[in-house]
C-alpha cells in the first residue's frame, strides 16, 4: 500500500471557481480541504471571464439561486474585504417582433416570482446608454439588481476565506489517476504523490471529462472557444463604469462596462472546438492569442458595430480569448454518480460559471456532507446522461454541447423556453 503525502477530508481537483468555492464551504463547515490545481490558481475559464451576473432564469429555482448568490458574494466581500459585484443593472433590448415577444415573456415571468424587472421605453435606454445605437429597438426590459462579478477579485475572496479556514492550495501539480478500491474512491494519484481522501472533487472545468475518464467514468462535457473584446477609453464616447449591461440576442452580443471602455461578447454560431487532451500538460490559458483576422473576432467585431457604430478594427481594444465548458443542454454537472461512491463532479457551466459559482459551493458542501440540499437540483444532477443512448460517445458529446453553444442566443424563446443565456 503507498503512503500518501498527504490526507484529508476532501480533495478537490482544478482551482477554478468552482473548485474555490466548493473547498471554501467545505472548510468552513469544518471539513480538512485539499485543492490540486494542474497550473495555477483561478488560471483556467475563470481568469478569462467577463462576469456578467444576470439573476433571471427560466425557472423559479434556478433564479432563486443566483439571488442567493449575491448574497453569498455579499458576505465574502466583507470576510475579504474586496469588491467583487458591481451593480449596475442590466438591460435586455430587443429589435424584432420575435425577440420583443421574448422579452415580454421574461418580464412576466420575473414578476409572477417578485424578481425587479419591468419594460423600460427607447428613450430611457437611449438615457441610460447613450454611447449605444437605440434609434431601432421596439422594446426593452431593466433589472437594476443585475451586474457583473470580477472574477479576479471573486478568485481572490475563494483563496483568502478558504486558506482562512484551512484550505491547503497545490499548485502546478495535475493530478494522474482518480485511486478507486472497491467502488469507493480513496484519492489521488500526482508526481509528487498520492492525496487519500474519502472524498474527490473534479472541478476541473474543460478537462473535466478527462478527470472523470481518470476514475473510467464518463461525463458529458466539452471545451469550446469564445471570446469577447475591450475597448479603451475614448473621452467621445465615455463608458460610465456604473452603466447597466446589455443582452442584445439578435445580434449574438452581451456588453458591460470595462476600466473606462466597453466590454463586448458574442455567443458565436460556429464555435472553436477545444480536445484538451491535445493541448500541452502545462497548458496557460491566459496565452491564448486572437488575431484581429481570425473569423470568429471578425464576426464579433461586426456584431459590435451593429450596436455601436464607434467600434470598427481600427478601434484600439484587446481582444479575449478563452475555453468554455459546455454540456448538452447548458447546465452543469453537480453530485456523484452511482458507479464510484465519493466521487463528485462541478462542472460544465456553460458560460455562466462564475455567477453561478457562489451557490454552487453551498450546494455542493451540502451534497458531500449531508447527501442533500434545500436547492432544487434535478436539472444540474451528475448522472442524468448516465447511460443514456446517444450521450456516450464523445464524437456524440461533442456535437450536443456545440449546438446548444451556437443557439444559446440564436433561437426565439417561447414562454415555456429557459432564459439560459448569461
Ligand atoms: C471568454 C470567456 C468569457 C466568459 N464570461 C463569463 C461571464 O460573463 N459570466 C460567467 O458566469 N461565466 C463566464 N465565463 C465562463 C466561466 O469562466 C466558467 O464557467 C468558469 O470559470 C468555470 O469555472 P471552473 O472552475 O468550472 O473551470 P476553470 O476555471 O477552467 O477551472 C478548472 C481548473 O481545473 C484545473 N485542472 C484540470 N485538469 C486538472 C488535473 N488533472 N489536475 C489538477 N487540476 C486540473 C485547470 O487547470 C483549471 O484551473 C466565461 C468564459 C470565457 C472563456
Amino acid at each position: 500500500m503507498t503512503t500518501a503525502i498527504e490526507t484529508a477530508d476532501v480533495i478537490v481537483i482544478g482551482a477554478g471557481v468552482a473548485g474555490l468555492s466548493t473547498a471554501m464551504q467545505l472548510a468552513k463547515r469544518g471539513q480538512k480541504v485539499v485543492v490540486v490545481e494542474r497550473e495555477r490558481l483561478g488560471n483556467g475559464s475563470t481568469g478569462r471571464a467577463a462576469g456578467l451576473l444576470g439573476q433571471l432564469r427560466g425557472t423559479e429555482a434556478h433564479t432563486a439561486m443566483l439571488m442567493d448568490g449575491v448574497e453569498v458574494v455579499k458576505e465574502l466581500e466583507r470576510e475579504a474585504d474586496v469588491e467583487i459585484f458591481i451593480q449596475t443593472g442590466s438591460l435586455r433590448i430587443a429589435e424584432t417582433p420575435d425577440r420583443a415577444q421574448e422579452i415580454k415573456d421574461l418580464v412576466a415571468m420575473g414578476k409572477s416570482i417578485d424578481f425587479n424587472i419591468d419594460h423600460v421605453s427607447r428613450e430611457q435606454v437611449a438615457e441610460m446608454l447613450p454611447y449605444m445605437k437605440t434609434d431601432d429597438l421596439i422594446d426593452a426590459c431593466f433589472c437594476p439588481t443585475d451586474g457583473h462579478l470580477q472574477p479576479a477579485e471573486l478568485v481572490s475572496a475563494y483563496v483568502t476565506v478558504g486558506k482562512a479556514h484551512g484550505v491547503i492550495f497545490h499548485n502546478n501539480l495535475p493530478v494522474e489517476k482518480i485511486l478507486v478500491e472497491g467502488g469507493r474512491v480513496k484519492g489521488v494519484r500526482t508526481a509528487r504523490g498520492e492525496f487519500h481522501a474519502a472524498v474527490v472533487v473534479n472541478a476541473g472545468g474543460p478537462w473535466s471529462y478527462l478527470v472523470a475518464e481518470l476514475a473510467d467514468q464518463k461525463l458529458a462535457t466539452a471545451a469550446l472557444g469564445h471570446y469577447y473584446l475591450a475597448t479603451r477609453p475614448d473621452p467621445d464616447h465615455v463608458v460610465d463604469r456604473l452603466s447597466p449591461a446589455i443582452r442584445n440576442r439578435h445580434h449574438r452580443i452581451y456588453a458591460r462596462p470595462d476600466a473606462g471602455g466597453l466590454l463586448v461578447g458574442m455567443y458565436e454560431a460556429e464555435p472553436v472546438e477545444y480536445d484538451v487532451e491535445d493541448l500541452p500538460v502545462d497548458f496557460d490559458m491566459s496565452t491564448m492569442k486572437a488575431a484581429r483576422d481570425d473569423f470568429n473576432v471578425a464576426l464579433l467585431i461586426h456584431s459590435a458595430q451593429q450596436r455601436y457604430p464607434w467600434i470598427n478594427e481600427r478601434t484600439p481594444m484587446t481582444i479575449t480569448h478563452g475555453i468554455m465548458t459546455f454540456t448538452p443542454d447548458g447546465k452543469p454537472f453537480c453530485g456523484a454518480m452511482s458507479d464510484v461512491a465519493g466521487l463528485f463532479h462541478c462542472a460544465g457551466f456553460s458560460g455562466h460559471g462564475i455567477v453561478q459559482s457562489p451557490t454552487i459551493g453551498v450546494i455542493m458542501a451540502d451534497l458531500i456532507l449531508n447527501g442533500s440540499t434545500k436547492y432544487d437540483i434535478e436539472a444540474i444532477e451528475a448522472d442524468r446522461f448516465f447511460d443514456i443512448p446517444g450521450y456516450q460517445t464523445r464524437p456524440e458529446v461533442k456535437e450536443k454541447c456545440r449546438n446548444m453553444f451556437a443557439s444559446y442566443y440564436g433561437r426565439v424563446e417561447g414562454k415555456t423556453a429557459t432564459a439560459s443565456n448569461s
